[in-house]
């Protein structure tokens, strides 16, 4: 692969590459036209999409190429070793016409994205070394800083959900490894329906990181907030920006490049209004991230959403249609839950994570279903549209994202707006609208990537979650309870009280069937009498709820009749039990819910009462 050549390349014996083969590799480039000058205007280049940022001319020396290479990438590379690095292939897109140019100070690459024959978005990216005073107060002389790579524009269709996040963690390695110190975006982006935060404070060390922190923390003493200071490990993608009260502001002043500080001087004078709400976002180590954020409800819940579920598209008159997620978006707007609640970024998962819970060969038998244009996949209640694997496989990283959210602390619990649904789907098998189990494969990823050993998972969707119980039949650490309409009268037929998990895992498996009109009342008897102490009893450090709203009364596909008050005191009690047990660790996935009204106030009572707020008279809430 590209990146393992430039690795090899770059650090192969650790010392740079013989000056003849970067010349040789200039040579090549240029007689591909490959390789040009450019004049660039830098207040241009920061208005992506309009007009053309840089004016294509004649290549420069060759010694004066030489001297940019040397400076910037230290010779670790060859330009055709960067040019192949930059351009992986990423969920089936790949680069094309990919050119280097060489401005007075910066090196770009530019590239359009393509998608099969067809240009599908544009990327530009320009590699740059800072220039600082030898002399604290003194301009000249000046020597080599940093190294920095900033994102000079990307533009994507909306069909390419998720690339930007797959492309950018590959360059981070990449970067790294090639020892630059910033990745960075240079202005606010669009990135198909994405939008990426702009602002940050960026702090060049510890101390000045402190410094920073310390005034902040200032500032936000002063107007009276309570902030909660969260570390995280790494600042790798948009996942890790949070916006909420956006309606309180401090005043911040912008630098000509585009940096903010908390505090008026020569360079940053420009004052902004700069809304606490967002996330602050500093950098300590050039790959380290830290931020400050502030939430109002008793718990920090994280909402994962992506309008890359919305590309699943099922035919007309399909009860699992767009329109459920489009109306709980819309209803946590009109509710003015955006502000509270920590949006959290899906990605797409590394096909290792999946392979954990579904065999290769059937996730690739999707792929191509979809990529022929079949209108269902398996079976036909499972219609398939061109977005609906990656929907899928998003959906899946949905659950990924809140679980990263959840136990690195980011938020106390997660809601994952996610579709396709995932509960039926199995080992090799896609049915009742399900093609990839998405509880499942969150919990396989809990294990794996944060060991978490015991995980508890609720699934109380009118519905048996039969392919996550055959995925975890065998697997005494993690049990599996479902609460469904009883199975004669429902469904897929399965999940009948005899049904207690197999082998090591004889057990950790609860069935328990209502009978067809049970309501709240038997719902939540149920409930309390089997369910609570079944968590007491197995003592989790994670509690996963695959939770479906189609038990509501107004749902047209079961026949249960519950209402949104079961949801409340199911979930009130869910928290109570994972404070006791897992510092409140509680990752919600939705499933089922059919009739769009039902489904969206259901859905929001469940998120209100995550948030430890409506009707939550919860004591253990935490503050
Ligand atoms: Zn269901």
């Amino acid at each position: 692969m590209a990146e393992d050549g430039t690795r090899t390349e770059a650090g192969g014996g650790g010392g740079p590459l013989p000056e003849r083969d970067i010349l040789e590799g200039f040579d090549r480039l240029i007689a591909a036209d490959r390789l040009f000058g450019a004049d660039l205007d830098s207040s241009n280049l920061k208005k992506s999409g309009k007009g053309t940022p840089f004016l294509v001319r004649r290549h420069p020396s060759h010694h004066r190429m030489l001297a940019h290479w040397r400076e910037l990438f230290a010779n670790r590379v060859t330009p055709q070793g960067l040019l192949d690095a930059l351009a992986p292939e990423v969920l089936g897109l790949v680069h094309g016409d990919g050119l280097l140019l060489f401005g007075k100070e910066r090196v770009l690459y530019d590239c359009q994205i393509v998608r099969g024959q067809e240009a599908v978005g544009h990327l530009t990216l320009s590699f740059y070394r800072e220039r600082e005073p030898v002399f604290r107060f003194l301009p000249f002389p000046r020597r080599p800083g940093r190294r920095i790579v900033y994102i000079e524009g990307i533009s994507l269709s909306s069909q390419s959900t998720g690339y930007a996040s797959s492309l950018f963690r590959h360059y981070e390695r990449l970067f790294h490894g090639l020892g630059f110190h910033r990745f960075r975006l240079k202005a606010s982006l669009s990135v198909g329906k994405y939008y990426w935060a702009k602002e940050g404070f960026d702090c060049e060390d510890r101390v000045q990181f402190r410094e920073m922190r310390e005034k902040l923390l200032a500032l936000v003493r002063n107007l009276g907030l309570p902030v909660e200071e969260q570390e995280v490990r790494r600042l790798n993608h948009a996942s890790m920006v949070a916006t909420f009260r956006r309606d309180l502001q401090v005043p911040v002043y912008r630098n000509e490049d585009g940096y903010y500080a908390t505090a008026r001087d020569a360079r940053h004078s420009e004052e902004f209004r700069f809304p606490l709400g967002k996330a602050f976002l500093l950098c300590a180590d050039p790959w380290d991230g830290y931020k400050v954020i502030y939430t109002d409800t008793p718990r920090r819940t994280g909402l994962v959403w992506s309008e890359g579920y919305l590309d699943h598209e099922s035919r007309p008159g399909h009860p699992e249609s767009p329109k459920r997620l489009e109306a709980l978006e819309n209803a946590i707007r009109e509710e003015g839950m955006r502000e509270s609640l920590i949006f959290l970024e899906p990605y797409i998962p590394a096909m290792e994570s999946l392979h954990a819970v579904h065999d290769p060969a059937y996730l690739e038998a999707f792929r191509q279903a979809v990529a022929r244009g079949d209108r269902h996949f398996a079976v036909r209640d499972c219609a398939i549209s061109e977005g609906s694997y990656e929907a899928a496989l998003l959906a899946a990283g949905g659950v990924m994202a809140g679980i990263d959210a959840v136990l690195s602390d980011r938020a106390d619990n997660a809601f994952c707006a996610v579709r396709p649904p995932g509960h039926h789907a199995g080992r090799s098998s896609a049915m009742g609208f399900c093609f990839v189990n998405n509880v499942a494969a969150g919990a396989l990823y809990a294990r794996s990537a944060y060991g978490v050993e015991r995980i508890y998972i609720l699934d109380w969707d009118v519905h048996h979650g039969n392919g996550t119980q055959a995925l975890f039949d065998e697997d005494p650490l993690t049990f599996f309870c479902s609460l469904h309409e009883h199975p004669s009268f429902c469904y897929p037929g399965t999940g009948r009280r005899l049904e207690k998990g197999r082998g090591a895992g004889l057990g950790a498996t609860l069935n328990v069937p209502l009978s067809p009109h049970a309501g709240d009342r038997e719902l939540l008897e149920a409930f309390e009498r089997e369910v609570v102490p079944s968590i007491e009893a197995f003592r989790p450090g994670l509690i996963l709820l695959s939770a479906g709203f189609d038990a509501h009364r107004d749902d047209p596909i079961a026949g249960l009749e519950c209402t949104e008050a079961a949801y409340v005191h199911m979930t009130r009690r869910i928290l109570e039990l994972a404070d006791r047990h897992c510092e409140g660790r509680v990752v919600s996935v939705l499933e089922g819910g059919y009739r769009t009204e039902s489904l969206v106030s259901s859905a929001i009572a469940h998120i209100k009462t995550l948030q430890g707020r409506e009707g939550s008279p919860c004591s253990s809430a935490r503050g």
